[in-house]
């Protein structure tokens, strides 16, 4: 691994307050024992598909990035919902999200696929270093006393539904529409982390490694057009033409016909046209990914500390600022603006 990306020794996953959610992936396993009935299945469906929507539409395109307006109550209803996936509190996903764009793919990104891919799918949320709310970078939701509460007491929501449905439903549609739905949740949330980062092809030239993916889009209602989303994250829309499917914009389009949401967003022609590839724009992204590639063979050589290894990286780390200055300068001269 790239040195640059590699982890500090306080960034390693606490297996034992772990268990809880290794736990729940063999939850489901036990339905062996009580049959399976098809409302669990249904139930199942439901819940990843309702829970999913407030996820991508509520913690990621409205606490995250504010890419619409809500009314308060509307505000708090989003924000419940998605607390009732199990994916710790509003504050602390949002906020850390806004982290993931600051330093997308750099080497102060959390979660970036360069550090592994399985730290990057869930390997960084099991490690302590990151489990508060990252306050500085959430201050304008924090001021809501109510967002602070779910924030802070984030297993209760969801501890809630889970009662709920075993006392309605009984074990099968605990153990199938509960814990499978909040697991499969999981891992078609933290794909947009790890697997968006990839797999899939890129439509613009942005500074990270984000894809398109069809697939992901689909079972993530809309997030897989995650290049789309890098390029211009204010849109409230991230597929950005109609065979791009975003089922969670259609959504909070009908939620806007009944005033429920206001001030949906769409991405401006010139940004549609802006460091398009198929223009010609230069794709530092990929380029710095096969930088990184140059660091881990270096890294791989074993010579770590000697003279020949030092400057060896220096060389490359020169090579890299020349290029990124190189790619910064073409953008300008040829209007495909990259680097902010
Ligand atoms: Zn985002
Ligand atoms: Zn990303």
């Amino acid at each position: 691994m790239n040195i640059l990306y590699k982890r500090s020794s306080d960034e390693r996953v606490n297996w034992v307050k772990s268990v809880p959610f290794f736990l729940m992936h063999l939850a489901p396993l036990l339905a062996i024992m009580t049959g399976i009935h098809l409302m669990d299945i249904i139930l199942c469906i439901v819940l990843y598909i309702v829970r999913m929507f407030f996820i991508t539409a509520g913690y990621h395109r409205y606490f995250a990035h504010r890419s619409y307006k809500l009314g308060r109550v509307m505000q708090f209803v989003m924000a419940l919902g998605g607390t009732m996936s199990a994916q710790k509190g509003v504050l602390w996903w949002a906020g850390h999200h806004r982290d993931h764009h600051l330093y997308s793919d750099m080497p102060q990104d959390i979660h970036s696929p360069r550090r592994g891919f399985w730290w990057s799918h869930v390997g960084w949320f099991l490690c302590d270093k990151f489990k508060t709310t990252p306050m500085d970078r959430i201050r304008d939701f924090a001021s809501y006393p109510e967002l602070r509460l779910l924030d802070k007491y984030p297993l209760v929501p969801p501890t809630l539904l889970a009662i709920t449905i075993l006392m309605l439903g009984g074990w099968s549609a605990l153990l199938i529409g509960f814990f499978l739905s909040t697991v499969l949740l999981y891992h078609g949330t933290f794909t947009i982390n790890s697997l968006s980062h990839v797999i899939g092809s890129r439509r613009f030239a942005t500074s990270d490694t984000s894809r398109n993916n069809w697939f992901l889009a689909l079972i993530t209602l809309g997030e897989g057009w995650h290049n789309n989303h890098h390029h211009y994250r204010s849109s409230t829309r991230q597929g950005f033409y109609w065979w791009e499917i975003d089922a969670s914009y259609y959504i909070l389009q009908l939620l806007s016909f009944v005033r429920l949401v206001k001030e949906t967003r769409l991405p401006p022609k010139e940004v549609l046209l802006r460091n398009r590839l198929r223009d010609g724009a230069f794709d530092i992204g990929m380029f710095e990914e096969r930088f990184a590639k140059a660091f881990q063979a270096l890294e791989r050589t074993k010579i770590h500390g000697t003279a020949y290894y030092e400057s060896k990286r220096a060389e490359l780390d020169r090579f890299m600022k020349e290029a990124r200055r190189t790619a910064s300068e073409l953008s300008r001269v040829s209007q495909h603006p990259v680097l902010d």
